[in-house]
């Protein structure tokens, strides 16, 4: 890949290479982040249904062959009738999308961006990428927006998932890679303090790892305010009010500290700052958390007992304690547990945090998050501006700087930022404060997206731009463990249908960049590696040969002689000292906590059969029989103190919105709280009610708490 150089004619992309098709290809499932690895056989000529089918690949270490519904059934959305198969514009008469062929789409998307930037600055057009995307299209999109547009408006709905166990991972150990040890190891250690995670639900494959750990005699720990499918299998579940991780996680310290539980030794031989948060520790007694948190003292004790006399622990965090709008310092409170227990930097013990999103750990080191460059380089960083700018061959100082968090970015839509680019995202489902942020994306002055399907957002679009599949090209993700992948091409894309680079690569031709924006992807790659070289997220010595040959690298990988580090952090950590950093941690309210007008908690998730926003999950048959509407899990304490029967419509009202979805009995909730999944648009659209107030570290919304009330719908508005 060369430089990026101005252009004076248009260049076309390169052929993409096609697999061989007499055998199954290896490869990996398009959705989680346990990127579990599967075959694809080509159906025979003239079948019907999809043009390929889903085998197993027992070979591959992660999943061993195992496959949840979504990744079993991954292969339907290929078929041509379950996708965009052409270009769509609106047309201005008649405010329709109608089908376009691909160059008057691309000059139209080309026009609406520069004609923005003319008029209105660099910054008035935006770019919103995905944590789906393969690490190529991350970094692509990245340079483009920098490069091309030369805006500072881009970030991504990664954002919504693991940003604070980001950036607390970088603030105590500096550097963030979800895993800092490779799956196997949770069964070989002693205790698992799991939180907020419903694995088997949302990554089912993994679960067997909880199940050889305590095969092999260790004890396993659910932090949850909900008895879910994994809770059922802990020693002990504590069930914590949504919101009040923070205060215990500090509580379990303030216990390790009182029955002398520490790890000296550890503590001073390779950390620093443990004064301050044990101080911090010792403000949260158990019986104030347990009036916070309303998980029993003796809970609390027990969970110590679990957790220090194991020969190893860890501690692992999802989306429960990180969508939080204090998720960075909820996540560094669990840090600091493990900091203090000598739980960390050693074999069989550590944090860690499942990242969700397909390539949510790639998807957030090669520069589409907005303070970001390649291999996790800081945007604000003069030599790292420096090193990628003569990769990309462009002058340091015509990079922007930082621009805004992805939520922050969506609520600029149609003020300040009038254009939009959009890959691989339905913010219209899956942002918080939906209907808001569905409000300013219908302000903006002009919206393309590229997308598989015609979700939600890309219906709202001037320009949708049909792109291929998982299957139909080639490119690299990251998965949870840090573990670089190779998602290799099977098919060939339907006739209309082109890749995102394709994409990138034209509208960069169209706006003027003859070169720098190939559309082979390990062009691409092979670019990447080059402006990773020597950051944090060090790919070098990464090649898709060995990715292939080696079923995955781990990064950092500084040079082709150089195996891959599957553990980090054994010998020091990442910070200039080498040393771990406490950080103290207090905690505090939720951003709405409830009162009278809205008494209750909603707390957010997803569904074992559908995926994200739904926007491919609701278009496979299977899926859609096994979860095919929103409902909102309710206690039946709660649900009769307000006249709401199983299985009949029930409004639940926030500050920002009303949703409506068939009440779910279950006495696995609290009774103080409500659950609805996310997947899914319309009246019982779950992100109508979520509150977007923000972590201020990591610009994650609080998706998993905010008050609202619930009440049985009217029998005339049923009608
Ligand atoms: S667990 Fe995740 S990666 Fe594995 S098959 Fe299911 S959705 Fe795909």
């Amino acid at each position: 890949m060369t430089a990026a150089t101005p252009r004076t004619a248009h260049a076309p992309a390169a052929p993409p290479q096609e697999a061989h098709a007499s055998a199954p290809v290896e490869t990996h499932c398009p959705y989680c982040s346990l990127q579990c690895g599967m075959g694809l056989r080509r159906a025979p000529a003239g079948a019907a249904g999809p043009p390929a089918e889903v085998v197993e690949r027992p070979a591959f270490p992660v999943n061993r062959g195992a496959l949840c519904g979504k990744g079993r059934t991954a292969a339907e959305l290929l078929a041509p009738g379950a996708r965009l198969t052409e270009p769509l514009v609106r047309d201005t008469a008649t405010g329709r999308l109608v089908p376009a062929d691909w160059e008057t789409a691309l000059r139209r998307v080309a026009d609406g961006l520069a004609r923005t930037g003319a008029a209105y600055g660099k910054d008035a057009v935006g770019v919103f990428g995905g944590g789906g995307l393969t690490n190529e299209k991350a970094y692509a999109l990245g340079k483009f927006a920098r490069v091309v547009l030369g805006t500072s408006q881009i970030d991504y709905n990664g954002r919504f998932c693991m940003s604070s166990a980001a950036a607390a991972h970088q603030r105590a150990f500096g550097l963030d890679r979800g895993l800092p040890f490779p799956l196997a190891d949770i069964a070989r250690t002693g205790c698992v303090l799991l939180v907020g995670s419903n694995l088997a639900e949302t990554m089912p494959p993994a679960l067997r790892y909880l199940t050889e750990l305590k095969e092999n005699g260790g004890r396993l720990i659910v932090v949850d305010p909900r008895r879910t499918r994994t809770a059922e299998q802990a020693d002990l579940h504590l069930a914590p009010r949504p919101g009040t991780d923070l205060a215990l996680a500090l509580g379990l310290l303030h216990l390790v500290v009182a029955e002398g539980r520490t790890d000296e030794e550890f503590i001073a031989a390779r950390t620093s700052g443990w004064p301050a948060a044990r101080a911090a520790a010792m403000a949260h007694w158990p019986e104030l958390v347990e009036r916070i948190t309303g998980v029993p003292v003796p809970q609390l004790r027990a969970a110590v007992r679990l957790f220090c006399e194991a020969d190893g622990s860890m501690v692992l965090t999802a989306r429960g304690p990180e969508q939080q709008a204090k998720g960075t310092d909820t996540v560094g409170a669990w840090i600091n547990l493990c900091l203090a227990t000598g739980r960390a930097g050693r074999e069989r013990s550590g944090y860690g945090c499942l990242t969700g999103q397909g390539n949510g750990q790639g998807g957030r080191e090669h520069g589409q998050k907005a303070d970001q460059l390649p291999g996790y380089r800081k945007l604000a960083d003069p030599a790292a501006r420096a090193h990628v700018a003569g990769v990309w061959g462009v002058p340091p100082d015509s990079l922007p700087g930082p621009g805004r968090s992805a939520y922050e970015l969506l609520d600029a839509l149609g003020r300040d930022v009038r254009a939009l680019l959009l890959m691989g995202s339905n913010p219209v489902v899956s942002a918080p404060r939906a209907a808001h942020v569905e409000q300013r994306i219908r302000a903006l002055d002009f919206l393309a997206v590229a997308d598989v399907v015609l979700s939600e957002t890309a219906a709202l679009a001037d320009v949708v731009l049909p792109v291929a599949q998982w299957a139909e090209e080639t490119g690299t993700t990251t998965n949870l463990e840090g573990r670089v992948l190779l998602r290799r091409r099977a098919l060939s894309p339907p006739p209309g249908v082109r890749t995102d680079l394709e994409v990138l690569n034209a509208l960069a031709s169209h706006l003027g960049w003859e070169k720098g924006f190939p559309a082979d992807p390990e062009e691409v790659f092979d670019e990447l590696r080059r402006a990773s070289a020597g950051g944090p997220a060090d790919y070098a010595g990464i090649t898709y040969r060995r990715i292939a040959t080696e079923d995955g690298v781990f990064w950092p990988c500084a040079d082709e002689d150089h195996p891959g580090t599957p553990r980090l952090f054994l010998d020091r950590f990442a910070t200039p000292d080498g040393r771990a950093r406490f950080v103290p941690v207090t905690h505090r309210p939720a951003a709405e906590e409830p009162d009278e007008a809205y008494p209750v908690v909603l707390t957010t998730g997803r569904v074992l059969a559908q995926y994200q926003s739904g926007a491919q999950t609701r278009r496979v048959p299977d899926l859609n029989t096994a979860a095919p509407g929103p409902y909102v899990e309710i206690h039946p304490r709660l649900a009769r103190q307000h006249g709401i029967e199983n299985g009949r419509p029930v409004a639940v009202t926030s500050r920002r919105g009303r949703a409506v979805a068939p009440a779910r009995y279950s006495e696995a909730i609290r009774s103080d709280t409500v659950f609805m999944p996310f997947h899914w648009p319309g009246p019982g659209r779950a992100n109508t009610l979520t509150n977007p107030a923000l972590d201020p570290t990591s610009g994650m919304p609080e998706f998993k708490v905010c008050a609202v009330r619930v009440e049985a719908v009217a029998p005339e508005e049923e009608a």
